[in-house]
């Protein structure tokens, strides 16, 4: 007997036990967090117990990845030791709720470095920032705290060594991406950002020997691997970085979704619509020909989705909380999906150390004072 998750996802039936972590809490709502990554396949297990025709898929990994978690905590952090104000560039990741809050908290959210007062402590966001902005905080005396993803600068790196070894850089990317701006302003006059196989068979470069690229840290692994290819085509010497430069994040939520589409008649992405890895998970479970939304809460769900629905898998890209994932599948409880199974794909176990201007805020910060008797 196939385990329900196997039935309703329609692929786990011979790969499951060897490569998925499925666990079953039939009908009694969310499963307690996982709090290890290691791969546990104890929690496998064939349930036939359960009845419910409706029910929810809730996929792992979902929301937020190792990037956002750091660069949050990096704007609370700032708040609490510095006090507000607190400027930051940019939304410091692209989720609504996330920015509301803190900027309940005080945190001033700006477009430009100009709009911040000449002093003043500002944060770069998660997306990271071009040389130019640098140069322009330096002019202002801003006091800066960078909480650009490791993985974004990892990208900044390739583009500096490239361009300093004479290559063209192609940058695969959506090019009013905050993330591309600063990636390609760190060449800007030897980088062209391409989005499509008909741009790059258009590319005009100096030395087609030459040429190098690079990708946006949050793409569809299918759309980036057809650039590439096109781009080999086009250009087959071309360089190309060490590793992928799509992250582990959006690489891991992509795959949970391919695993799951296919068993489920709807998949909802928790996410922002300016949130790119979010969007790119819809595209994803539309290619496989399973319907898809965006949702930035569950206010967002319109009843007509629902209509003929009986499976619903749940994720959120990794800049959306967990609590407006809790919201969503708190919704479908209560309009029949009684059932909820976590489907953990794979594990993901990762975390950014702070930055040094926030690490030693923290080791020059007062102890906290001691509450006295009355
Ligand atoms: Fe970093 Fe990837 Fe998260 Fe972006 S999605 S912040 S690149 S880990």
């Amino acid at each position: 007997m196939w385990c329900s998750a196997c039935i309703f996802s329609g692929i786990f039936s011979d790969t499951c036990r060897g490569r998925f972590l499925v666990r079953f809490r039939a009908g009694t709502g969310i499963l307690d967090p996982v709090t290890t990554n290691t791969l546990d396949y104890s929690g496998l297990g064939h349930d036939d117990t359960v009845t419910s025709t409706k029910r929810v898929l809730l996929l792992k990994p979902r929301g937020f990845c190792a990037g956002v978690v750091r660069a949050i905590d990096i704007v609370q952090i700032a708040l609490e030791t510095f006090g507000a104000p607190i400027y930051v560039r940019k939304e410091i990741v692209h989720n609504s709720y996330v920015v509301t809050d803190l900027a309940k908290k005080g945190a001033i959210f700006v477009n430009e470095l100009d709009e911040v007062p000449e002093g003043a402590r500002v944060i770069y966001s998660a997306h990271g920032v071009s040389p130019a902005v640098r140069a322009r905080a330096r002019e202002l005396k801003l006091k800066v705290i960078d909480a650009t993803c490791p993985l974004v600068t990892k990208v900044h790196l390739e583009a500096i060594k490239f361009s300093k070894q004479g290559y063209s850089l192609v940058l695969v990317g959506h090019r009013d991406h905050e993330e591309v701006e600063g990636t390609q302003g760190e060449a800007p006059s030897v980088t062209q950002v391409v989005s499509t196989v008909k741009e790059v068979e258009a590319l005009v470069v100096p030395d087609p020997n030459k040429v190098a690229y690079l990708t946006q840290t949050t793409l569809s692994l299918d759309e980036a691997g057809t650039m590439i290819k096109a781009l080999k085509k086009k250009f087959p010497n071309i360089a190309g970085p060490a590793a992928q430069d799509i992250c582990y994040a959006t690489e891991n939520r992509q795959v949970a979704v391919k695993n799951v589409a296919h068993g489920a008649d709807l998949v909802l992405v928790v996410g922002s619509k300016n949130s790119s890895n979010s969007n790119r998970l819809v595209e994803v479970s539309k290619n496989l020909d399973t319907n898809s939304y965006l949702i930035d809460s569950a206010d967002a769900i319109r009843p007509e989705w629902l209509e003929g629905v009986n499976t619903v898998a749940v994720t959120a890209g990794a800049s959306a909380p967990e609590v407006l994932v809790q919201h969503v599948v708190d919704y479908l409880q209560s309009v029949g999906y009684g059932s909820v199974d976590e489907v953990e794909v794979m594990p993901e176990n990762v975390r950014f150390g702070l930055p040094p201007e926030i690490v030693q805020a923290i080791a020059s910060a007062p102890p906290p004072q001691a509450h006295t008797a009355q």
